[in-house]
């Protein structure tokens, strides 16, 4: 334990961003709205900032650190793979590579027998596109209002929010956007031009918005019967973050093509795509990566998958959210329009702007995040304990009360 490991959450945040804001500032692309906050150290579900002032992190990475941060399994798992390999492409075999796929297969939903590996949540839903095409020989992707997708060109055309969009146009020909949680809307959208439909099973980006399990069964259902791909992409709801390991569990769902990313690995930048059945074989050099399934991402994902396993994190999750949302529930304050989500992905849409309060929250020791411009939303890593949770709601109480 480091010497600030005790450090009492909840002093308030220095406006200043000191040597480390500055020289970033100075050099960093600008596509980064960020926060005045130099991040320097993580344990847990907390984070410390240069001047080793403590935060309880509900930014979690955007959803990445599910087993908290520097989980010592995973930070053991990477020194052990950093001294044996790091680099190995998928031009040969690997152990640890060899190892995470079978694991992943085992782990996933049914009907899922293959894996794709890459680098981040953009890359596999970019990786699906093209296998949805391959496999059907179709240009048609049927995607949803509010949805989020990344943001490389295929995977942006499949995003919602104009302000990603509107600058890059034009964008990919094929792609539709129809209302979420709309099965009639499905039913007029997906014909025989379609290739395949993708959806997430919680909208993260979008504010938080929850599916609805008959509208995704009949999305699935619609894509058997018109010989279209069902995409299901779990790159924020994967790996225990709403209560179940996959989101697609709670309704059942059997996609065929599954989206994953960002708590994969630990904290380790990696992706992934599940493969089923009905996509058929994919030829070779149909796609590809050089830092794809390289063994240190591999090993630091098969311990993160152990991690999720031993500590039961997704039954962790279902309990804990359930408490957080009816916690919140109790704050009493006539900002809030709503507060809703499922495990611990939980979204509070306020009647105003969310910013400032986030910034009232970061005062209080809190971090939490944005979904859209009215969504305070909270991504904790699923090791937060419930006297955190507690301190968070107080937090949340205290900021929109005055
Ligand atoms: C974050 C996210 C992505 C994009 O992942 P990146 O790793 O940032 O490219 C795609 N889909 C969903 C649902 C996401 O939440």
């Amino acid at each position: 334990m480091s010497e600030s490991a005790g450090q009492r959450v909840g002093e308030p945040a220095s406006r200043r961003v000191g040597e480390w804001g500055e020289l970033e500032a100075r050099y960093t692309s600008g596509v980064y709205v960020k926060r005045p906050l130099v991040v320097v150290r993580g344990e847990g579900a907390r984070v410390w900032d240069a001047q080793g002032r403590a935060y309880i992190d509900c930014v979690g990475g955007h959803g990445v650190a599910n087993v908290g941060h520097c989980h010592p399994q995973v930070v053991a798992a990477i020194q052990e793979q950093a001294e044996r390999l790091i680099t190995c492409p998928e031009s040969f075999y690997n152990d640890r590579r060899a190892e995470l796929q079978a694991e992943l297969v085992r782990m996933a939903p049914p009907g899922l027998e293959r894996v794709f590996l890459c680098n981040s949540g953009a890359e596999a839903v970019e990786a699906a596109i093209k296998f949805a095409r391959l496999a059907t020989g179709r240009p048609g992707i049927v995607a949803a209002k509010n949805g989020f997708h990344g943001r490389t060109l295929g995977a942006l055309s499949a995003t919602w929010r104009s302000e990603y969009r509107q600058p890059f146009e034009p964008l990919l020909p094929g792609f539709v956007h129809v209302p979420y949680n709309d099965a009639g809307a499905l039913d007029e959208a997906i014909g025989e031009d379609t290739a395949a439909v993708i959806l997430e099973v919680v909208q993260g980006e979008g504010g938080v918005i929850v599916g609805d399990g008959d509208t995704l069964r009949r999305a699935q259902t619609l894509c058997h019967e018109r010989g279209a791909l069902f995409i299901v992409d779990e790159v924020q709801t994967g790996f225990g973050r709403t209560g179940r390991l996959f989101a697609c569990q709670h309704h059942g769902l059997e996609p065929d093509l599954l989206c994953l990313a960002k708590a994969i690995a630990g904290g380790i930048p990696m992706g992934a795509v599940l493969i089923g059945p009905r996509v058929g074989r994919l030829p070779g050099k149909g796609h590809g990566s050089t830092f794809g399934g390289n063994p240190l991402a591999c090993a630091a994902a098969l311990a993160a998958m152990r991690v999720i396993e031993e500590e039961a994190l997704p039954q962790r999750a279902a309990e804990l959210g359930a408490f957080f949302l009816s916690r919140l529930r109790q704050v009493a304050s006539p900002l809030i329009r709503e507060v809703r989500g499922l495990g611990l992905m939980v979204g509070i849409e306020l009647k105003r702007k969310v910013q400032p309060y986030l910034e009232a929250l970061m005062e209080r020791g809190v971090l939490a995040l944005a979904a859209g411009p009215i969504v305070m939303r909270f991504l904790p890593p699923l090791v937060i304990s419930r006297e955190e949770l507690e301190t968070v709601v107080r937090a949340v109480q205290e900021v929109l009360s005055t």
